[in-house]
């Protein structure tokens, strides 16, 4: 079924779909926001980091913000579905200036 691109498509969306019944069950409130530049945003900064997928990690030369992308995507989320809720957002810290040992791994391997 997955190499018929058309059907596949379909599955996906339904999965999403089922997925968002879940969430809107489960949470006390759902915020869908848009997820345009999420992972190329800093959440720091707000500058825009531009990365191929294959870049797993944030670093922005504007503020020296380094973190995993997924995080930094996560926050960047988290901060848009805050301001739409109109509550105040949550900074990302200043140690996330420096690299961690993990990351440091993550950029060797
Ligand atoms: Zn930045």
């Amino acid at each position: 079924m997955n190499k018929n691109h058309y059907l596949a498509r379909h599955i996906m969306d339904s999965s999403w779909g089922t997925f968002k019944q879940m969430l809107e069950y489960k949470a006390n409130r759902l915020v869908e926001i848009e997820p345009y530049n999420t992972s190329v945003e800093c959440s720091r900064c707000g500058s825009l980091v531009p990365k191929t997928l294959a870049m797993r990690i944030h670093e922005c030369n504007r503020c020296g913000a380094v973190l995993d992308r997924d995080h930094n995507s996560g926050i960047n989320i988290e901060q848009r579905g805050m301001k739409l809720l109109g509550l105040p957002l949550r900074k990302l810290p200043i140690q996330h200036g420096k690299v961690t040992s993990v990351e440091t791994l993550c950029r060797v391997a």
